[in-house]
């Protein structure tokens, strides 16, 4: 298929959820991929922090073939062994000490709230409401789009679950405000994401933390985004000197693969009990063979360091950028996530990338957003940097 055969196929078959676009991928390779015509881009968008390790990582793609060729999928009624060496390799890498396995962000974050509301009922003192931030993104799911602190995502799909109310991001008065005896967790993500890469306070994760502590609530961070080594650590929270009680991943855990997951420590884990929740695909063979492999190559002594250097690198060339031209209003930057705020729509900035062979994009309606593959090379962040000021130079 061509790509107006792709474009005419998907307007006349496909729920119209993504509008028109104008490229379709065929193949990837490391930091590569190439569309349908066979041109070839520097992949800076990672599929929206999904492909961390790069496109076809032979490590993941060997544990698919082999897992493929073995056991495709088994339900939840029986023990699954991939899945159980992925839970013990989450826990030997976090605050965690069991976890929930589903296929998505939005059903990680169900599954945070559900095992919140279960928590509190079973001690008999039921605290339904949780607390997230304006800006937020939580997902599409009823429950996880009524967390999300956004109403333009929200419209139209009333009545929305009720006990999610929301603070004022990076403001720990707005927070301290709002609790209440009835507030059960405070929902957040450590950077806002599809807010524009919001990078809050050194110390507001600990502050929030301290406030969880005063009211006896929750913390839940969602790292959906931000996790799987995104910030240049396995997990955003690891920067700071807390932990949270329950944690969120999803996106780049299989690399492409989709997988999500719930961490918690084991006193909220006793909030769910045999049948109170599940899932069919979650955790299946295929999807916990792919992110024990995505994991264990991110865990490799070394891996995470290196991808911090590049990160730096690429930050200090896009502030370097920010002062030659005033069409860049700031840089937010945490490890691999990058958020370049301009005067004026993005949009026409995410095309000549793309006509220069670099996929970026948005994050909201003037934020460029670059979210590179940790494998990057100090030559391909100088080499998208270049492109960036060719293509500031027009803008
Ligand atoms: N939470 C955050 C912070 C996200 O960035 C996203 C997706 O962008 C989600 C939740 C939802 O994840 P999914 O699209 O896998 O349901």
């Amino acid at each position: 298929m061509d790509l107006s055969e792709m474009k005419a196929g998907s307007a006349a078959n496909i729920v119209n959820t993504y509008g028109e676009r104008r490229l379709s991928f065929v193949r990837g390779e490391g930091t590569k991929l190439w569309d349908s015509t066979g041109r070839e881009y520097l992949d800076f968008f990672s599929g929206i922090s999904v492909t961390n390790l790069g496109h076809c990582h032979p490590a993941v793609t060997d544990a698919l073939c082999a897992q493929a060729n073995t056991l495709l999928h088994v339900s939840n009624l029986y023990y699954i062994e991939p899945q159980v060496q992925l839970a013990a390799l989450l826990c030997a890498h976090s605050f965690a000490d069991r976890w929930f396995f589903c296929n998505s962000g939005a059903e990680a974050n169900e599954a945070a709230i559900k095992i919140t509301r279960r928590y509190w009922a079973q001690k008999g003192t039921p605290r339904p409401v949780i607390l997230t931030a304006k800006k937020s993104f939580h997902g599409r799911t009823l429950a996880t789009l009524a967390a999300t602190g956004q109403p333009k995502y929200q419209e139209g799909f009333e009545p929305l679950p009720p006990g999610f109310e929301y603070v004022e991001y990076n403001d720990i008065d707005s927070l301290r405000a709002a609790m209440r005896p009835d507030v059960g967790a405070v929902m957040l993500e450590p950077v806002l994401g599809e807010s524009g890469i919001v990078v809050p306070d050194e110390n507001y994760l600990a502050e929030v933390r301290a406030v969880c502590d005063e009211h006896d609530a929750l913390m839940i961070l969602d790292e959906i985004q931000t996790g799987s080594g995104r910030t240049g650590k396995l997990f955003a929270y690891m920067h700071s000197d807390i932990t949270p009680d329950i944690l969120t991943v999803a996106k780049g855990l299989g690399n492409g693969v989709p997988i999500g997951a719930m961490g918690c420590t084991e006193t909220v884990a006793a909030g769910f009990t045999p049948g109170t929740h599940g899932t069919t695909f979650g955790g299946n063979p295929l999807c916990t063979a792919a992110a024990l492999a995505t994991m264990q190559t991110m865990t490799a002594p070394g891996f995470l360091e290196r991808a911090a250097e590049v990160a730096a690198h690429f930050a200090a060339g896009l502030n370097a950028l920010a002062d030659k031209y005033d069409s860049i209003v700031t840089v937010r930057v945490k490890g691999l996530m990058y958020g370049v705020e301009l005067t004026k729509s993005v949009n026409p900035l995410i095309d000549a990338m793309a006509e220069a062979g670099v996929v970026c994009g948005p994050a909201g309606p003037q934020v460029l957003r670059f979210l590179p593959p940790l494998i990057i090379s100090m030559e391909e962040a100088d080499e998208v940097l270049a492109k960036l000021d060719t293509a500031l130079g027009a803008f």
